[in-house]
Formats: structure tokens, sequence, C-alpha cells
């Protein structure tokens, strides 16, 4: 590990894994495994929280932002259930990088992200404006480092849920923005997304119009481009750039040896 004189390590990679069903987490976790770099894991919950909504009969419902941004609709039941869901989601990551033999340290208790809760949300439900005044979302604070760098001097990996404590308890937060906080704050040297796409395209879902290279100015034209969830991601590479993050890039998670491909220059790479 090479340690930075800012308390950062240089090599520092942050690996997010989304959350949606279908990303194959036994590969990952062996193309981490080939990794000679320190890891940081965050990872969305997405596909769980959809699993087990239907199975409790708790209907998910989405908010859109009077910007186009689509949140869960997160009362305090639905908080309840993606506490359970990241519990479960961590947990089975964590023992998928031990079975490739990467010690893995979950972070759901105590949680790495501090938040505070909107406790006033504007959006358009059903295409008119309201304002919701139950969720348990929250805005990102800061991380608390400490427990992370020590993981990391011990050779070993923090594995992250999207997560955040606050006074209110434990507050949903975006994976994305939450993995982009986290390596800017660790002074990360670059930010891995994968997803289930290949990239962001230009003209979703059109795959041949993935883009390759997006330098940090041209970011607010990526932002247009990008609907739905994905206008987070880009959201989140601004962040991270923003905060000293060398490079972010958002690749196909559903391949094989993903991070081998990405770090190759497959996907979108967004830089300073
Ligand atoms: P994850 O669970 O991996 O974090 P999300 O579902 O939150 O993934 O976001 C990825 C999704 O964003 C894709 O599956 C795709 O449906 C959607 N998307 C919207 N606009 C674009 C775009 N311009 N390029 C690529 N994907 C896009």
């Amino acid at each position: 590990m090479n340690e930075t004189g800012s308390g950062g390590l240089s090599d520092l990679l942050v690996l997010k894994i989304g959350g949606a069903a279908g990303l194959p987490l036994v590969a990952i976790a062996q193309d981490a495994a080939r990794l000679a770099r320190p890891l940081v894991v965050v990872h969305g919950v997405s596909g769980r929280m959809k699993q087990l909504a239907e199975e409790r009969g708790l209907p998910e419902r989405m908010l859109v932002s009077p910007s186009g941004h689509h949140y869960r609709h997160t009362d305090e039941a639905t908080r309840a259930l993606l506490v359970e869901a990241a519990a479960q989601v961590n947990e089975e990551i964590v023992e998928q990088l031990r079975a490739a033999g990467i010690p893995g340290e979950s972070f759901v208790e105590p949680l790495a992200l501090r938040a505070k809760r909107k406790r006033a949300i504007r959006a358009l439900v059903e295409g008119r404006p309201r304002i919701i005044r139950d969720d348990y979302s929250g805005v990102i604070q800061g991380v608390t480092v400490e427990g992370l760098r020590s993981t990391l001097a011990g050779g070993r990996v923090p594995v992250v849920p999207p997560l955040a404590a606050s006074e209110d308890g434990p507050l949903n937060v975006d994976g994305d923005r939450a993995a982009a906080a986290i390596a800017a704050a660790l002074k990360a040297e670059g930010l891995l997304i994968l997803s289930n796409v290949r990239g962001l395209y230009r003209r979703y879902p059109e795959e041949s119009s993935l883009v390759t290279k997006m330098p940090a100015a041209r970011l607010a034209e990526a932002s247009e481009w990008a609907q739905g969830r994905m206008k987070r991601k880009v959201l989140g590479a601004q962040e991270a750039l923003t905060g000293g993050v060398r490079w972010v890039r958002i690749g196909d998670g559903r391949r094989e040896r993903p991070i081998a491909a990405a770090l190759a220059g497959e996907g979108t790479c967004f830089h300073a």
C-alpha cells in the first residue's frame, strides 16, 4: 500500500456494485481478488428490496424530484425493509469476497456514512407536485473515515451499504453518491461503478451510443443523456471528481472479469 502524505492511499480503488438483480457476485469477487491494490466496496440494494417488498406485500413507491431524479419513497416500514435488505446483501458480498480469498469487513454496524434527514421533499407524484414529510432519506454530510482507514491498514476490504447514520436513525442514501463521498473522503485514485449496462449511452438504450470518455468539464451534457437512475451516477461522478478522485468509470458488471475490463478502458471514463 502506498501511503500519501495527506493520509490517503494513492492507489485506493472504490468499487460500487450495482444493486439491480443479476450482477454475478462470484465473478466480481474473484476479479477483485486479482487486484493488487487496496479496495473499498460499496453496494446497492435495489434488487433485494424489490424481492423483499414483493414477499411482504409492501408496494415500492418511487418519487421523481422536479429535476428528474428518481428515488425510493422511504417511509418507516420501507426503511425497516431497506435495513434488512442492506444487511442481507452486505453479508452475501462479505461471504463471496471471503470465498475468493479477500478478508472483507462489514460496515453495517456502525455505519460509515453520516447524513441529515430530508424533512420535506418536493416531488412529483403521478405528475403532481407534492411535499413528502414521512421520508427517511438523507443528504450525505460526511464519512467517518477512521474505521475505514484502520480496516484498510489491516489489509482488509470495507464493505459499505447505502445507509447513513443520523439522529433520526439509519437513513436511505444513494449508493452511487455514497461511493463518491467515500472515494473523495479517502482520497481514492478511482471510483469504478459496476452496473447492468455497458456504461453511459448518449442515446439510451442504444448500445452503439456508448460514451467512452467524458471530461469533467462536459458533465452537464452527460447528465442530459442520462435518464432515471443513471442521472445519479453522473452526479456521483461529478461529486467524486470535484472531491479530488482522479477518474470515475462506469462499467458492465454482467460480463466476465468486469473489473479488469473496466480498468483496461471499457465502459465510460469520466476524468478531471
Ligand atoms: P444499479 O442498480 O447498477 O446502480 P441503476 O438501475 O440504478 O443501476 O442504474 C442503471 C440503469 O440506468 C440502467 O439499467 C438503465 O436502465 C438506466 N439508464 C438511464 N439512462 C441511461 C443512459 N443514458 N445510459 C445507460 N443507462 C441508462
